[in-house]
This record gives C-alpha cells, sequence and structure tokens, in this order.
C-alpha cells in the first residue's frame, strides 16, 4: 500500500468525486462518525473514512464514490453514528461468526427500567404505538433480564417524536435516509441518556410495506443502542443500521446485549441456580444496584445463601430428607432462623441426625448406623464401616458423634463437593478443585460457605451469561 495515495495494489485510480457527491459523501461521513470534521474527503483518512461506510453497507471498499455507495448515502437508516469518537476506521473481521457486536461499555446500573412516552406520532392509533414500544422492549426481555416499565415521572428513558433540530445537537433531517436515533445509558449523553426520538417526518405505520416506516422495527433497534449496544455491519442483525432490521434479535445482538448484561445475567441466575425460582423485579433490580455500588459478587452471593428463603429451603429440605416429612411452622422458623444467622448446614444435619425424634425413629444403634449409610451416603452399609461405628458406639461414643462422623467423612464431603460442580458449573469436577473442595469441607467449612465459592467463581459468572 503506498502512502501517497493509501490504496491498494491492483486497485483502480481513484475518481474524484463530484463536488455534489463529494458533498453529500462528506455529510454522510461527518454525521454517522467515520470523518472528524476537520479532516477533507480529499485525503487518506477520508478515503479510509469511505472505506469504512462501504464496509459497513457490506459494499466492495473502492474508497471512491461510486453508485452504490451513492445509493447507501440515501438509504433509510438509524442516525446513530456507525463509529464513536476517535477510534480508527477499520475492515470487518471474520463475518459469519458470533462476536461482531460492538458494545460501547455503559449499561443500565438497574435492572427495572422506566421509560416514558413523551409524544407520539400523529400517524397511527396512539395505543397502537403504545403497544408496539412495550413490545419492542420485550424483545430485549426475552434475552437479558431487565424488565421495562412505562411512567409518567422521571423516567431512564424518554421517547419522542420530534422533527428537524430539536435540542440535542443531532437534528432530524426531513423525509427520508434519517428514520430515529438514541443514546446510549449514562454516563453518555448526559441528561439524554437512553432517550430514544423518532424523525416525525418520516410516515410511522404499523408493519413492513411501502409508504412509510415500521414503527415496532425502529423502535426495536433504536433501543438495542437505548441499553448500550451499537451499530454492527453483520446483515441480519438488529443492531445493523440500515431499515429494515429484524425484530428479534439475532445471535450477534443476543451475543452483545448479554456480555455488556452479564453482571445482571449473574444476579438473576442467582435466584435460578440459589433459590429455585425465576427472579422479581424488585428484588433484582436492589441486588443489580449493590453490584454496581461497590458490593462484591462475594457479598451479594453469601446474602443470596444466607438469606431466610434459602435457609428456609434448606431446613424444609432437611425436614422431608431425614425425618420424612413436612416441617412444621415453629420448627422450621426455629432452624429458618439458625441457618439464616450462621449456623452450617452440616450443622444443622447433624442436630437433626441426633434429635429426639430421629432417636424414636431408630431406638437401636445398629437401625441408627444403617440409616446414616442409607440417607448421608446413599448406600449400604460396608462390613468393616459398620462393624467400625457399632464398635465406636458400644464403647461410648454418642449419636452426636456418630452423625458429625458421618457428615464430616471423606465420602459424605466428595459427593458433597460434586453436588455443587454439577449445580453450578454443570460439570464433572476436576481432580485438584475436588480434593480441594473436599478437605475444606472436612475441616468444618460451612456447606453454604462452599456453595457461596462456587456461586462467585469466575468460571461460573462467565458461564451463565450463555445459559440466560
Ligand atoms: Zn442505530
Ligand atoms: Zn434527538
Amino acid at each position: 500500500m503506498s502512502a501517497q495515495s493509501g490504496k491498494a495494489a491492483g486497485e483502480p485510480p481513484a475518481v474524484a468525486p463530484s463536488p455534489g457527491d463529494a458533498k453529500i459523501a462528506t455529510d454522510y461521513l461527518r454525521i454517522f462518525g467515520y470523518l472528524p470534521e476537520d479532516v477533507p474527503l480529499a485525503s487518506d483518512a477520508g478515503r479510509a473514512a469511505l472505506r469504512a461506510s462501504q464496509a459497513m453497507a457490506l459494499l466492495p471498499t473502492t474508497g471512491t464514490v461510486d453508485e452504490a455507495t451513492r445509493k447507501v448515502f440515501e438509504q433509510p437508516r438509524c442516525g446513530f453514528p456507525d463509529r464513536q469518537g476517535t477510534e480508527e476506521p477499520g475492515q470487518p473481521k471474520s463475518p459469519g461468526g458470533v462476536g461482531e457486536f460492538v458494545a460501547y461499555g455503559t449499561v443500565w446500573d438497574h435492572a427495572v427500567i422506566t421509560y416514558r412516552i413523551n409524544n407520539l406520532s400523529p400517524d397511527f392509533d396512539g395505543n397502537r404505538q403504545r403497544t408496539l414500544i412495550r413490545q419492542a422492549w420485550a424483545r430485549w426481555a426475552a434475552v437479558v433480564p431487565l424488565v421495562f416499565e412505562e411512567t409518567t415521572a422521571t423516567p431512564d428513558v424518554e421517547i419522542r417524536f420530534a422533527t428537524g433540530t430539536h435540542g440535542d445537537g443531532s437534528p432530524f433531517d426531513g423525509p427520508g435516509n434519517i428514520l430515529a436515533h438514541a443514546f446510549f445509558p449514562p454516563p453518555n449523553g448526559g441528561a439524554l441518556a437512553g432517550d430514544a426520538h423518532f424523525d416525525e417526518d418520516e410516515r410511522w405505520q404499523d408493519g413492513i410495506r411501502a409508504g412509510g416506516f415500521d414503527l415496532f422495527t425502529v423502535a426495536v433497534h433504536e433501543f438495542g443502542h437505548s441499553l448500550g449496544l451499537n451499530h454492527t455491519f453483520m446483515p441480519n442483525s438488529t443492531m445493523n443500521p440500515f431499515y429494515p432490521t429484524p425484530s428479534t434479535p439475532a445471535t450477534d445482538d443476543r451475543a452483545g446485549v448479554r456480555d455488556i448484561y452479564r453482571r445482571h445475567i449473574w444476579a438473576a441466575s442467582l435466584y435460578r441456580d440459589v433459590l429455585g425460582r425465576r427472579f422479581d423485579n424488585n428484588g433484582l433490580d436492589y441486588w443489580v444496584r449493590k453490584l454496581f455500588s461497590n458490593t462484591s459478587t462475594d457479598q451479594v452471593a453469601r446474602a443470596f445463601l444466607y438469606s431466610l428463603e434459602n435457609s428456609g429451603r434448606l431446613a424444609t429440605d432437611l425436614y422431608f430428607t431425614l425425618l420424612d416429612r413436612a416441617p412444621e411452622p415453629a420448627g422450621l422458623n426455629h432452624w429458618r432462623t439458625q441457618l439464616a444467622g450462621g449456623l452450617g448446614r452440616q450443622a444443622a444435619i447433624v442436630a437433626f441426625l441426633d434429635s429426639a425424634e430421629y432417636r424414636g425413629k431408630y431406638p437401636a444403634n445398629d437401625a441408627f448406623i444403617d440409616s446414616l449409610y442409607r440417607r448421608l451416603l446413599r448406600r449400604p452399609p460396608d462390613a468393616g464401616g459398620f462393624q467400625y461405628w457399632k464398635s465406636a458406639m458400644t464403647g461410648g461414643t454418642s449419636r452426636y458423634e456418630v452423625a458429625r462422623g458421618f457428615v464430616l467423612s471423606d465420602e459424605y464431603c466428595r459427593a458433597y463437593a460434586r453436588s455443587l460442580y454439577l449445580r453450578y458449573l454443570r460439570r464433572e469436577p476436576e481432580r485438584a478443585g475436588w480434593d480441594d473442595w473436599t478437605g475444606r469441607l472436612k475441616a468444618g467449612l460451612n456447606h453454604q460457605d462452599a456453595e457461596t465459592g462456587f456461586a462467585a467463581s469466575p468460571e461460573y459468572q462467565n458461564a451463565v451469561v450463555n445459559w440466560w
């Protein structure tokens, strides 16, 4: 490549665009972020900018204003810049793969996102427009754990229809070309952060057909920006700048939004994997805000594990698996409070096995020992082991001590550690990690603390992004 001309070997010689084309090209490249204000089109940087815009439109990157490129300048599209700031205009990477999305990096620091509809278009039924806007948000709520609520109070996202210059430094352009634009989440865009504007000089309609533009299609795309997504050159992606784009986020769009909302996904996954239920909106919003205000993942995971809700689940499970019955309210409340207050699940197990009720089920030592094998190790006793515990009890070892011996045994701890690998990491343990967790459990580590370790592990945090 010659530094003089900036064109690749074998390329036809650049033809200087007509003054009219040069003006249109320059305006386009400036508006959409390809060309800085102080750089002329007739320069290496100018031609590189033109090539980058051709790449975004999936055209041959000729660097000249040819017929196909001229058409792109008139194509209906989003007004959001394809490039921000001073980043180098570049070529697309390996088309066809996922991960081609460009995520700008800012996201909402909470999970319940409010929007206010400032005004609607006079072009068709207002209630229908309101419904389409709600459904456009729902397309994103289907792929990330975010909740969108319409409000009349001060919102996160303001939605409005406007024409020409409308006070945000990015004027609309009359009918055609720019249809709408939107702003990234805070801190980008200041007071405008998240807002979505639609060009009222367009004819808005319900559906993709000639004569106007489909509000739903454009809204799904713009809300992608409101959530923090940039444009992608990938065709058939919601975040491609050229109308019409798919109203269901494509692989690339989903990968992008899941990546930038990975903390939201992790918090929502704790509801699923720790508590066994879908998140509630306010609860998720609360924990996401915590995560964005210097509360560590370890602290959040611990709060889930020692919550009254999880403690109640653990206690209920012990009633069913050790006493073969549902808990009575007073008993459940007692154990739930103990566990939430820091009692280890393993200590609660020992207390259940040492209770009068359990003794009533197995008055004889032989039956008691046999029951521990079956309930804790899930197997019949082996002759040697059984004899060992029988002799110990004959020699005066208490039921409490025997139960404790089982719960802290290598076999029990190894099986419990494996259950955490399967539950959180969806895989079999690797030797070193398995040995490490087993050792810590045998030394008396609270089960809830071990679970916290898995729920807060980088492996789990990364994996859940792909499981949402
Ligand atoms: Zn856009
Ligand atoms: Zn605007």
